[in-house]
């Protein structure tokens, strides 16, 4: 028997595949200590971001052959720690970059449009459209940092609002891109109204929007993240923001999270957040609950290995450990 546990939130059908798969036993919770009596004997644990595999958990886990986070990020997971125990790691890095594409035009279209600012209008008994004048994407140049599955994915989606688009992305392959305009970092902030972010957190992607780099942007661009909360500097932005009352900025993530609800970036009527919930959505939790379990009952039958992790990059050896 493979002993596999589930922890954090899978769908229905998907545990029930695994239940029913020959030669598995599973069990799930929501919270993986209610697992704890499993965790001397399970050769495999499915996750999302909810649980950090580090050392702590590792050492209470000495059968643990495979993990596999139903997940594209994989910061919560200490892939050096897991790589020196023999543990093979894996990620559905393609199941949710419809939704996070998606969030990304949400989070751009409530910038430009003030959608945030329109609600609290209403709540307040007001109907004064005056202050609420929104800004086309028609014709505007959008810049996108960081080309991977995300990046182009919300490079498509551009062409349909007419914009023009230019891209920063040292690593990837440009041959099957003619039609994409690639330049430098600074290039791209300086020549764009909207600047959106979709890299990994390494040792170069940390910090990327600085003090420095925030000169760089247009007063009245538009600063979008949905990538890691640690690629914009708090601080920096913090700073800069109450000097530059045209800039907006659409946050999914934040350098630590839960962001706190006393936190400065609130006060900030340009500022619109949303809770890290780019991949949340029911199709998006769906396809990776499924892509996860299906490699899971390929390692378990066949030993089968697919999108293992860290992921085969050059940017890999810089990526930052996490827990
Ligand atoms: P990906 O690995 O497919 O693409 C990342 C791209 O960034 C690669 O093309 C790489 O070459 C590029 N890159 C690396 N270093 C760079 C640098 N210094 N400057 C510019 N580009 C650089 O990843 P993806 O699946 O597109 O995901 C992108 C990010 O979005 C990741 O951080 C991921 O964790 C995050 N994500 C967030 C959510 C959410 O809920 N908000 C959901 C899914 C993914």
């Amino acid at each position: 028997m493979f002993l596999c546990l589930v922890a954090n939130r899978f769908s229905q059908s998907a545990l029930l595949k695994l239940k029913q798969t020959e030669g598995m036993e599973a069990h799930s919770a929501e919270d993986i200590t209610e697992l704890k009596q499993f965790w001397g004997t399970a050769e495999g644990l499915l996750i999302r971001s909810g649980t950090k595999v580090n050392k702590k958990l590792l050492n209470e886990m000495p059968k643990l052959r495979v993990v596999i986070s139903a997940t594209s990020g994989f910061d919560h997971i200490d892939l050096k720690e897991c790589n020196s125990r023999g543990i093979t790691v894996m990620h559905t890095p393609h199941a949710n970059v419809q939704s996070a594409a998606e969030h990304t035009w949400g989070l751009i279209l409530a910038s430009q449009r003030k959608y945030l600012r329109c609600t609290d209008q209403i709540r307040k008994g007001n109907w004064q459209r005056g202050s609420l004048v929104g800004q086309e994407l028609h014709g505007k140049s959008l810049g996108i940092i960081g080309f991977g599955r995300i990046g182009q994915r919300v490079f498509k989606m551009a062409e349909a609002f007419d914009m023009k688009v230019q891209v920063h992305d040292p690593y990837v392959d440009q041959t099957p891109f003619p039609q994409v305009k690639f330049l430098g970092y600074e290039e791209v902030v300086r020549n764009s109204d909207i600047i959106t972010f979709h890299v990994p957190l390494t040792t170069e992607t940390k910090n990327m929007v600085n003090h420095n780099s925030l000169e760089w942007f247009n007063d009245s661009a538009t600063l979008v993240n949905a990538s890691r909360g640690a690629v914009i500097s708090l601080d920096a932005l913090l700073s800069f923001l109450p000097e530059n009352p045209q800039f907006s900025v659409a946050l999914d993530v934040f350098p630590s999270e839960p962001l706190s609800k006393e936190s400065q970036l609130l006060q900030n009527p340009n500022v619109f957040c949303t809770p890290h919930v780019g991949a949340t959505t029911e199709q998006g939790i769906a396809k990776a609950s499924v892509e996860a379990v299906d490699k899971m009952i390929a390692f378990s039958l066949h030993e089968k290995i697919s999108d293992s992790l860290p992921p085969n990059a050059i940017w890999a050896e810089k990526l930052i450990e996490a827990p």
